[in-house]
C-alpha cells in the first residue's frame, strides 16, 4: 500500500510569509497600546505562531496549549482533551488564540468556552487556514490567513500521522 503524502502545493512559502506580515501589521494596529498574550495551539500552530510573533510590534507574551481530539486522523469528533494546559492564568489579559486551521470548528468552540471562563480582558482568534464550506465559519474568527477548499492539507505545522509538519508550504494530502 502506498502511504498518502504531500501533493499539490495550495499555499506557497512566499504566500505564507507575505500574508503573515499583513496579519502581523493588522494585529499590531488593532492592539496598539495594549499587551497581547499569544496563545498557540500545539502542535499544528507552532510554525505560524513563531512567524506571526516576529511580525508583531506591540509587546507580547507567548504561551501554548496542547489539545487532542478524539477522532479519526482526518476528521474531528468535537470531544477535546487538554493534553497540556497554559503555564499561567489569563485573567485580565488580551488573549489572541493562534490556530493552524479551523475545519468543523468543534475544537475551537470547545477552547473558546474553556478560555472565556478564565476571565480574559479580551479573546480573539487568528487562524492561518479556514475551510469556509464548514460550520467553523460561524465562529467569531477575527483574523484569517487563507481560505481553503475542503481538502485535507499538510505542511507548515500541519501533519498526517505526525509527518510533514516541517514542509515550508501547505500541500494537499494525496494518496
Ligand atoms: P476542527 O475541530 O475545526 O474540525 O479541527 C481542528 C483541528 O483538526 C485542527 O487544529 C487540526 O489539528 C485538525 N485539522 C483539521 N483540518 C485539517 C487538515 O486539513 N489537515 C490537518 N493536518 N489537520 C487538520
Amino acid at each position: 500500500m502506498v502511504e498518502p503524502g504531500p501533493g499539490e502545493v495550495l499555499v506557497s512559502a512566499e504566500q505564507i510569509a507575505k500574508r503573515t506580515a499583513e496579519l502581523g501589521a493588522e494585529i499590531s494596529r488593532d492592539y496598539e497600546g495594549r499587551e497581547v498574550l499569544m496563545l498557540g495551539i500545539l502542535k499544528g500552530a507552532f510554525l505560524f505562531m513563531a512567524d506571526l510573533a516576529r511580525e508583531l510590534t506591540v509587546p507580547c507574551e507567548l504561551d501554548f496549549m496542547a489539545v487532542s481530539s478524539y477522532g479519526s486522523s482526518t476528521s474531528s469528533s468535537g470531544v477535546v482533551r487538554i493534553v497540556k494546559d497554559l503555564d499561567a492564568p489569563i485573567a485580565d489579559k488580551h488573549v489572541l488564540l493562534v490556530e493552524d486551521i479551523v475545519d468543523s470548528g468543534l475544537t475551537l468552540s470547545y477552547l473558546l468556552k474553556n478560555l472565556a471562563a478564565r476571565g480574559p480582558a479580551s479573546l480573539e482568534i487568528c487562524t492561518l487556514l479556514s475551510k469556509p464550506g464548514r460550520s467553523g465559519r460561524d465562529l467569531p474568527v477575527r483574523y484569517v490567513g487563507f481560505e481553503l477548499p475542503d481538502v485535507f492539507v499538510v505542511g507548515y505545522g500541519l501533519d498526517h500521522a505526525q509527518k510533514h509538519r516541517n514542509l515550508p508550504h501547505i500541500a494537499a494530502l494525496e494518496a
